[in-house]
């Protein structure tokens, strides 16, 4: 699978906004001056920002401009920039620079990398810095975090950061050169650490194929199941999208990779896939599974995991809940996660009977599974339990969706002692998964709680957080979060 650097660049210089810029970019930004960024630049090498930039400080007190330098001697620039890395031989370097500049290049400062590693202290990289940060022209600046980080990603493959630069001058697009050494220069410092990188926290985690990962199954089984060493738990989502091709080109992907899910359930995704973009089919890290209704542009669920099942299973056996697509199980070594799309009982609740038939042949499902291992059902079930789950529910009474005979099988649920997990933790009203499109109910906050995630009794201390994501937008429906050990 190829590196997706265009998107990965596109999630980073949003994310980058947010953290400290490095400091060869402050100066460059707040001076504007060719001079005081190729002395930054020398003064960076091998040093932290805050020493540099409190460095440069107490320097750009003492001079302006290259001609202002030659007023110091050694000894003095030394005392000044002290304790940068290798103070002496930067004081050297600065000491030669107005000569170097005067006798090759008239006192200015050249634009190119050739001209500029001819200067005392100039290597490549402070060459590409000085041309891409000073000047804006296209040159990739290679140190040490960028050396790293697209190793990690698999994006190059090479051994010392000179090579990495003549690789990714190959394969790099030019109209990222200028901007690339920041943005991952500050996603080097702030999450993608040297030591310890934050992949928890990780934006692009999800594309990450160096992501740090350990095996939460013994080894030695064919299939384990990866657990990531993010949270310490796996995060699971359930998102009824009402039409993945329409959320598509409402900004899917990036709801995506702002969920971070470990594993994704989807329900109502009216879509087969072949008609789906390749790039909802391989998100890298991803594998995904689908199970569309036979009638086109109708229901369907679907999974999204980066944990490997050791087994998935289609449907209910029965051939008029399948031919809707209406369940997938993916099973783990040590729980199975039922993905379930409930039938609506539709308006006179005319397909009432249908939906109580799937319910029950849900339950007899949940039943044969009970036992063996832990079970989770999420999904769409398309009814509010009790009067805290709708925003209305005495004028909803007997309507579809919050009938008595449909809320009756969530009571048998609940007695046979599955967890409605959400309320394991909130007993809040006005906490809704869905929205009518009508009345602006959703401005209003008019809903129905009616997507979940239930854990059989054998799971319950597994359970360590649910929530409900209502600032996710795109569907009728938000999703709706279980975090589980
Ligand atoms: S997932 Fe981890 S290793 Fe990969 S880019 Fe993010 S922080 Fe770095």
């Amino acid at each position: 699978m190829l590196f997706p650097i265009d998107k990965v660049i596109s999630i980073l210089e949003q994310d980058v906004k947010r953290y400290r810029a490095p400091i060869v970019d402050l100066v460059a930004v707040q001076t504007k001056d060719p001079f005081k960024v190729l002395v930054a630049t020398i003064l960076s090498a091998r040093t932290k920002d805050e020493v540099t930039a409190a460095a440069c400080r107490r320097l750009f007190k003492h001079i302006d401009t290259a001609e202002d330098l030659k007023s110091l001697d050694k000894e003095n620039i030394e005392k000044i920039i002290y304790p940068v890395g290798f103070y002496r031989n930067k004081a050297r370097f600065l000491h030669a620079l107005p000569l170097a500049l005067d006798s090759l290049f008239k006192g200015r400062i050249p634009d190119d990398v050739d001209s500029l590693v001819k200067l005392p202290g100039v290597g490549r990289k402070t060459a590409n810095l000085v041309v891409s940060v000073a000047f804006q022209k296209p040159a990739i600046c290679v140190d040490t975090h960028v050396h790293r980080i697209v190793n990690i990603w698999g994006y190059v493959n090479t051994k010392t950061p000179f090579e990495t630069e003549m690789a990714l001058r190959e394969k790099l697009p030019e109209k990222y050169w200028i901007r690339f050494n920041s943005t991952l220069v500050a996603f080097g410092q702030q999450v993608c650490k040297p030591i310890r990188p934050l992949c928890d926290r990780c934006i692009i985690s999800a594309l990450c194929p160096g992501i740090k990962m350990k095996s939460s199954v013994k080894s030695g089984n064919k299939h384990t199941e990866n657990g990531y060493d993010r949270y310490g738990y796996k995060r699971f989502f359930s998102w009824n999208v009402n039409g993945l091709r329409a959320l598509v080109k409402k900004g899917f992907m990036d709801v995506f990779y702002h969920l971070n899910a470990d594993v994704l359930a989807l329900q109502e995704i009216k879509a087969t896939p072949d008609q789906l973009p390749e790039e909802i089919l391989k998100i890298p890290s991803y594998k995904s599974y689908w199970f569309p209704a036979r009638k086109k542009g109708y229901a369907g669920t679907a999974f999204y995991t980066r944990l490997n099942p050791v087994n998935v299973k289609y449907g209910l056996g029965i051939d008029r809940f399948d031919s809707e697509g209406r369940v997938i199980t993916l099973e783990f070594e040590d729980y199975y996660l039922v993905n379930t799309y409930f039938p609506n009982a539709q308006a006179e609740l005319k397909r009432l009977d249908f939906k109580l038939e799937f319910n029950e042949a849900l339950f007899t499902y949940m039943e044969s599974l009970s036992g063996k291992k832990t079970i989770i059902v999420c999904g769409d079930f398309n009814v509010a339990h009790k009067p805290v789950d709708l925003a209305n529910p005495d004028a909803n009474e007997n309507n579809p969706g919050y009938s008595q005979k449909e809320r009756a099988w969530m009571d048998k649920i609940v007695d046979a002692g599955y967890i409605d997990t959400f309320r394991k933790f909130s007993g809040e009203p006005g906490r809704y998964t869905w929205w009518s499109y009508r009345y602006r109910a959703r401005a209003k906050n008019i809903g129905w709680r009616i997507d979940y995630f239930i854990v059989d009794p054998s799971g319950e201390k597994r359970i360590v957080g649910a929530d409900i994501h209502d600032d996710i937008f795109g569907s009728d429906h938000c999703p709706v979060r279980l975090d589980f050990v």
